[in-house]
């Protein structure tokens, strides 16, 4: 595979990607917000890059003569109001790593992130994809406690980091508390990252697809595959106060089946609150970050996928 890029500290605080990507040179994607230990400065710098988004100052900066009226432009959106800290940092990177949605774009993107949530690690894939999908079986084989996540975006218009490469992998690693390291999830992630870096640029792809590799035995790979089908908020008041909690009994309880009539809210004053929609699977199960976007959980439905690897 071409160029494969290595991304960490898109988010400030999830300290995993930014102190991998500190150890090997990797990109930083918010390095403000990362030195703050923040998640972002002005706004979410992972909800920046949809191309309408990321397009906004281009035309602004080729039309501008002088390098002041250049530099304003740059710093302003269409509508003349200041740009956010991470817009221009979105459209920085989509520069550096070659352009979304060009030929010259990145092959492969390995976005690494921290949730809060007991999600092990997730490979989150934002396209069904056979490249991926086999790289991923190969890596729930070899480490434990994987899951793949499905979040099929249409690509263009995703907000994503990953989406500026043609295939990317959302790597989100927990239970962390933001701002903190687990040496535990390090190492994992690490070695993690780096057998995907090595299957990415084998000639792994062709081997598998053409089948034409001789001396290696087939292995069958029953890959049990999350994906996502909607968000769910906390209750709340007319006022949009949250009026209950994650219930005990779900808290930490990523992946696992939810069913109808268990629990999934415990009010303040004690009440619980049984789950009424279908059978599913939820994630990011009170992830932190995602109070202020109004989700308390992701449901996900689950399949299981079989590959015929060729070890
Ligand atoms: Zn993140």
């Amino acid at each position: 595979m071409g160029k494969v890029v290595v991304v960490g500290g898109t988010h400030g605080n999830e300290l995993t990607g930014v102190y991998l990507a500190k150890k090997y040179g990797w990109l930083i994607a918010n390095p403000k917000a990362a030195e703050l230990s923040k998640r972002y400065v002005d706004e979410d710098l992972n909800r920046c890059f949809a191309m309408s988004k990321l397009s906004d100052s281009h035309t602004k900066q080729s039309d501008c003569g002088s390098s002041l009226r250049g530099a304003l432009a740059a710093n302003q959106s269409k509508d003349g109001t200041q740009k956010s800290y991470e817009l221009r940092r979105a459209q920085e990177i989509n520069e550096i790593l070659g352009v979304k949605g060009s030929a010259n774009s990145p092959d492969l993107i390995l976005d690494i992130h921290n949730t809060t949530a007991n999600m092990g690690i997730t490979l989150i894939l934002s396209a069904r994809d056979e490249f991926l999908l086999k790289i991923a079986a190969i890596i729930a084989s070899e480490f434990t406690g994987i899951h793949i996540y499905l979040q099929p975006e249409e690509r263009a218009e995703s907000p994503y980091l990953g989406t500026i490469a043609k295939r990317d992998i959302c790597i989100e690693a927990g239970s962390q508390v933001h701002g903190t390291l687990n040496a535990k999830l390090f190492l994992e992630v690490e070695a993690v990252v780096l057998r995907i870096l090595e299957l990415a640029n084998t000639d792994f792809l062709a081997c598998q697809t053409l089948q034409h590799c001789t001396g290696g035995s087939t292995i069958v790979i029953s890959l049990p595959v999350y994906t996502e089908t909607c968000n769910v908020d906390y209750p709340r008041d007319e006022n949009g106060n949250i009026t209950a909690m994650i219930h005990p009994n779900l808290q930490g309880k990523d992946f696992c089946e939810l069913k109808k009539a268990m629990p999934v809210f415990l009010s303040f004053d004690g009440k619980e609150i049984l789950w009424e929609g279908e059978d599913c699977y939820p994630a990011f199960i009170n992830e932190q970050a995602y109070y202020e976007k109004g989700i308390a959980m992701s449901l996900t439905k689950r399949e299981i996928l079989e590959f015929n690897l060729i070890k």
